[in-house]
């Protein structure tokens, strides 16, 4: 019983906060699955007046990132515990764009997952591979390496608060969505190491959601997987069909 979640990340759209009220509009006055919970992640500028203007209760909201220090001579960064005290319940860690652009390694991502943990937010974990690790048959090596770092910092009972997003690099805004075989198989190879690195409990139970150029159009496929627990979406989450995924499975 491990409820569907759908979270939409903005990722750094839109270019105007008149605009991320409007997207907020759409779906205060959508009919959502009272089954799925629904998340939003609008750039940090944009959480308090997003904040502010969901009037839908089923709808949470989460940053896209935030540092490992609470406080202190960190130029540009935000803090877990500055994210918190405005009301905003998850943060988004070790996206792929944060990885690939902004160097995070997987330890920096785990101390990021370590004090956004102890500053009381529930943490959305990416993780995946590139098509070149793919292609070298890499991927649950990559994936286990990019989850063991944040065993590492984490314990048992941390997972209840974390819900990991399986995203492969090569899917990410490229139109190229994994087939339904492909998804389902990381699931359960996640499943199988949080069985072994973590406990069986941990492994029943934690959110495994998939993200990649998901749409209107492959979402209920996805969504009909045993282990695809729901999905982060980007690109079609700033347009109407995002309420069509969060009713993937009505
Ligand atoms: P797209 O849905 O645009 O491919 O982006 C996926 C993603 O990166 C969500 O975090």
């Amino acid at each position: 019983t491990r409820q569907f979640f759908v979270g939409g990340n903005w990722k750094l759209n839109p270019t105007s906060v008149g605009k991320a009220k409007e997207l907020v509009e759409v779906l205060n006055k959508a009919e959502l699955d009272p089954n799925t919970e629904v998340v939003i992640s609008p750039p940090s500028l944009y959480l308090i007046p997003v904040r502010d203007a969901v009037s839908n209760k089923q709808i949470t909201i989460s940053a896209q990132n935030a540092y490992y220090k609470e406080n202190g001579a960190f130029t540009g960064e935000i803090s877990s515990s500055q994210i918190k005290e405005a009301g905003i319940p998850y943060v988004i860690l070790g996206h792929s764009e944060r990885r690939t652009i902004f160097h995070e390694t997987n330890e920096v991502v785990a101390l990021k997952t370590r004090a956004a943990l102890d500053a009381g937010l529930k943490v959305i974990l990416c993780i995946g591979e590139t098509l070149v690790q793919r292609e070298g048959g890499e991927t649950t090596k990559v994936c286990e390496g990019q989850l063991s770092a944040v065993v590492k910092q984490t314990k048992p009972e941390d997972w209840s608060n974390i819900v990991i997003a399986y995203e492969p690099v090569w899917a990410i805004g490229t139109g190229k969505v994994a087939t339904t075989a492909q998804a389902q198989e990381t699931h359960v190879d996640v499943r199988a190491y949080l069985s072994t690195a973590v406990s069986t409990t941990v492994a029943s139970e934690t959110r495994v959601i998939y993200g990649g150029s998901v749409n209107s159009g492959n979402a209920k496929d996805l969504a009909g997987q045993q282990d695809i627990d729901g999905f982060l979406v980007g690109g079609a989450s700033l347009k109407p069909e995002f309420v069509d995924i969060i009713n993937a499975r009505k």
